[in-house]
This record gives C-alpha cells, structure tokens and sequence, in this order.
C-alpha cells in the first residue's frame, strides 16, 4: 500500500508490535471522506470497542478524525475478534515518538500473539483500510480567487 507499510511486526510473550509508517498526506482519517462510516458499515462491532482518547468520547466518533494508524488498531483488533474463537480480552494501543523516529512512524502493540491468526488479519485490515479511504476531490479555487481580483 503506498500510504502505509508495515514496517516490522514483533511476535513478543504478551503482545506484538507493528511499526507502521503512514504517508504524510495520510496521517489522520480527518482527510477521508466518510471514514468513520464506511468502517463502521464493514465492521460494526468496532462501536462496542472501548476506546481511551484524550477527549473520551465513542470510537464512533474519534475515528472521523485520528491517527490513521489507530483506526488500523481497531480494525486490526475487530478482524481478529471474528477470526479467533479464542480471543479474550483484545486490546491495544497506538504510540508515537517523532523525536525518535521519522514523521509518521507509528508503534501499533497489540496485546495479542497468535500469528496464525495475526498475519491474515493484518492483510485484511491493511486492505479494508485501503478500499475505506476515499479522497476529498481537490478544492477549485480559482474562481474564489478571480473574485478577490475583481
Ligand atoms: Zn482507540
């Protein structure tokens, strides 16, 4: 995917990392038209999630505008619930450090770690992500600008 590559996934004894990098054009769901609908439509259980923002409000809404990284979490998250019979208690948070790491770097721990299940539902995920995303069109401004001229 252009606007997002997983950059490294780590199977460790509680949790897996994936270091994911996003485009910059890409960094929050704000710029999709329709995100947070269109993700909800596809995976509804994704509203039963629990989701600590800083401005505590439901994932719901959150996901109109995020960190693209930490919609990929939830879907990650809700793939896998549906795969796994045996999933209990999923959870996961999504971490950033651009002083350390380049712009756009994103640390995706999951507190899961069974790869049979992980590796197809990160493919899916990365894949309903990519056919969720739909531009806004480019803006025309030309003719606000001829007015300003007039
Ligand atoms: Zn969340």
């Amino acid at each position: 995917m252009e606007f997002l590559n997983i950059i490294n996934v780590k199977y460790l004894k509680k949790r897996t990392d994936i270091t994911v990098f996003v485009d910059k054009k890409y960094l929050t769901t704000h710029n999709f038209r329709d995100f947070s609908e269109t993700i909800l439509a596809r995976l509804p259980g994704i509203k039963l999630h629990h989701c600590k923002n800083n401005l505590n409000i439901p994932v719901e809404e959150e996901l109109k505008n995020t960190e693209t990284a930490h919609a990929l979490e939830h879907i990650l998250i809700e793939v896998i619930f549906q795969a796994d019979p045996n999933a209990e208690r999923l959870a996961g948070v999504t971490a950033w450090n651009w002083h350390r790491q380049p712009t756009g770097t994103y640390l995706v721990s999951l507190r899961y770690t069974n790869r049979d299940f992980l590796e197809p539902a990160l493919e899916e995920s990365l894949n309903i992500l990519n056919n969720s995303i739909q531009e806004y069109p480019a803006l025309d401004v030309a003719p606000a600008f001829s007015l300003l001229n007039n």
